[in-house]
């Protein structure tokens, strides 16, 4: 098996992650925000050897999701049913200019401790992703998904166990997606599990996984907005883990199971 396998096609290319960053860093630097000139500073001096490792800098951020999406694949089962679920949890709905003051640490906890009661005893990975929604009045929030990767099938009984103990947010059309994932869907649900980025979309209905326009890149003063909030909120900040945990080794970064099955070194497969 080749190392990269698990990426999808269109993973992120080194150009492509330092075009986005140069254009952030000048975008930085000509924004009055608290706090970006000097973040500024920081991701453009970004250099191999001497990585600046923020999460708003998509150079350091790539390296970062090759190794967790690797990590990702060695510790969920191959030999079941996998299903994803797009969640736009109760509260999930912030205003432009709100990322500032938003606590995801608590965010993060009390959506989790919904999930353990859900999904007792199964393994879920997956990730907050937030995104710059525009609705049809043309007022554009940030909506806050989570990305979820479970380790069951699709059923009536677990999705009723899912929408009874997880809220979701009431001016979602559909804070709830599921799909089941298919072998050869793997890369491509890990992958956007474990975003580095954020984007402008059209629509709650795309958010939710359907989508029907590309997404877009964010206007200059949400696109400063997210970077500040990425800082602060790196992907390895943003992991959901249900009966797995992050463990940093002298061997690398490696996501170990609690139910103790079989896992393999993630950043090196
Ligand atoms: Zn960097």
């Amino acid at each position: 098996m080749r190392k990269s396998c698990i990426l999808p096609p269109d993973f992120e290319t080194v150009v492509q992650v330092r075009e986005r960053r140069d254009r952030l860093v000048g975008q930085l630097t000509r924004s009055l925000e608290p706090g970006a000139a000097e973040l500024a500073l920081r991701v453009g001096s970004c250099r191999k050897g001497g990585r600046c490792g923020s999460g708003a800098c998509q150079v350091c951020q790539r390296q970062e999701r090759k190794i967790l999406i690797r990590a990702a694949d060695s510790a969920l089962r191959k030999d079941g049913p996998l299903l994803r679920l797009s969640w736009i949890p109760r509260g999930g709905v912030i205003p432009l200019g709100g990322l500032a003051t938003f606590d995801l640490r608590r965010f993060i906890a009390s959506r989790l401790r919904a999930l353990q009661r859900a999904l007792p005893g199964i393994v879920v990975l997956g990730g907050v992703d937030v995104s710059l929604n525009t609705f049809e009045n043309g007022t554009p929030v940030w909506v806050v998904h989570l990305y979820l990767l479970i380790e069951a099938a699709d059923t009536k009984a677990l999705r009723k166990g899912i929408r009874t103990r997880c809220a979701g947010e009431p001016s979602a059309p559909r804070p709830f997606d599921f799909r089941e994932v298919s072998r050869g869907g793997r890369p491509l649900v890990l992958s956007y599990a474990l975003k580095a980025a954020f984007y402008k979309r059209s629509g709650f209905i795309d958010a939710t996984g359907r989508a029907n326009t590309r997404p877009q890149a964010l206007p200059v003063g949400a696109a400063v907005e997210a970077a500040l909030f990425l800082d602060r909120w790196p992907l390895n900040r943003r992991l959901i883990l249900h009966g797995l945990r992050l463990v940093h080794g002298r061997d690398g970064l490696r996501l170990v199971r609690r139910d103790g099955g079989p896992s393999r070194r993630g950043s090196r497969p």
